[in-house]
């Protein structure tokens, strides 16, 4: 495995207006460092741009990108555009908090974002009370006809399920909802993923795990009704409109993260800058991720076992110089004789079993 040239970029905006109860993703409830975050981001951008290749995909991420004011989504957009070089199809999507969004800020956006993924996780009031999402979900309807009249039409929506007490024909409403919006992306977690924060482990312990099934199970029928087909265990798009930038991640391409807590692949080290957003200030130096190259190659493998699609025949070789059928030829023996492999010609991939216990088929090749 060798180190390659950067193919796509990650920035983390580390800055909410306050902090969910829900939330494992590193970020702080105040913008105050702000124009420090954007100094750094900068000269980071300097430092590595030289190692980039025309950037396939950029992701804003979060945080709330769009809790930045317009002027600074400005400044970032076009100190982006300074350093680095865009592929001319090049997906540049950003995180979209409803409420934080202007028409100002969305007309800004156009300029240089052409997908968005809006946070909304919960239509139901009771159920965002329940878990402390922050946020006024009645601005959804507003944001979504703020960037349509800046001319953003690629929208997508995150939404989470197995919340609090939610029974299966809420969730079907939670989806009917969605799709009543016109998306052409959604992420649907469950809230037992999340599992650094404490309302997701005394959730966990009360929730039945055979209601989370068949609230997976209900997602991949209704949203293939509706034209969003599952491309990973917990994204579904209309055709060619899956998030390229974690297709490319989830399939062992390389990215640069810029940001207090984002990571970087270079193709065989993976490292992750440090948060808080103070220490990566203050020059604290990224932590990197040590492993031996067999680990790194079974990491790459089963990321890219979590599409739909799995591996095309001879793509993790061309990639990595293995051929996963000879390397892991016992291991992919047991998962087929488990069920968990799909018979598609030319791929090997899991079935709704294996994407279902991903976790299970994952750890045979560890
Ligand atoms: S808005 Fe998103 S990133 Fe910010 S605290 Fe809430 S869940 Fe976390």
């Amino acid at each position: 495995m060798n180190t390659r040239p950067w193919e796509n970029l990650y920035v983390h905006v580390p800055f909410c207006a306050g902090k969910c109860d829900y939330c494992a993703f590193y970020s702080e409830p105040d913008s105050s460092l702000a124009d420090a975050w954007f100094e750094k981001l900068a000269e980071d951008a300097a430092r590595h741009a030289s190692g980039a290749l025309p950037l396939k995909t950029v992701y804003f991420g979060g945080g709330t990108p769009t809790l930045l004011p317009p002027d600074r989504l400005e400044r970032l957009f076009s100190m982006l555009e300074k350093h680095f070089r865009f592929a001319g199809d090049a997906e540049v999507s950003m995180e979209c908090n409803p409420e934080s969004l202007t028409p100002e800020k969305a007309k800004v956006m156009s300029g240089f974002v052409n997908r968005v993924s809006m946070g909304v996780q919960s239509f139901d009031e009771e159920k965002r009370r329940l878990i402390g999402r922050r946020g006024d979900v009645r601005k959804v309807e507003s944001a979504l006809e703020m960037l349509r009249n800046a001319g953003m039409e690629n929208i997508g929506m995150d939404l989470i399920y197995e919340l609090p007490a939610q029974t299966l024909r809420e969730w079907r409403g939670e989806l009917e909802k969605a799709v009543s919006f016109g998306i052409r992306h959604l992420s649907a977690y469950s809230l037992s993923i999340e599992e650094d924060t404490p309302l997701a482990k005394r959730f966990r312990e009360n929730g039945s795990e055979e209601l989370g099934a068949e609230m997976g199970e209900l997602a991949v029928r209704f949203l293939a009704e509706y034209g969003l087909e599952r491309y990973e265990i917990s994204n579904y798009a209309r055709p060619g409109f899956e998030c390229r930038h974690n297709w490319d991640v989830w399939h062992g391409g390389t990215y640069l993260g810029l940001g207090p807590s984002a990571c970087s692949f270079d193709g065989r080290v993976r490292w992750t800058e440090v948060s808080p957003v103070q220490s990566w200030l203050a020059g604290a130096p990224p932590e990197t991720d040590e492993i031996p190259e067999e680990k790194r190659l079974a990491e790459i493998w089963v990321m890219g076992l979590r599409m739909v699609r799995g591996w095309k025949k001879g793509e993790f070789d061309a990639l990595t110089g293995i051929d996963p059928e000879e390397h892991w030829y016992k291991e992919l023996e047991h998962l087929a004789a488990e069920g968990f492999l799909a018979s598609l010609s030319g791929r090997i991939a899991l079935s709704e079993r294996g994407l279902a216990f991903w976790n299970d088929a994952a750890a045979e090749f560890f």
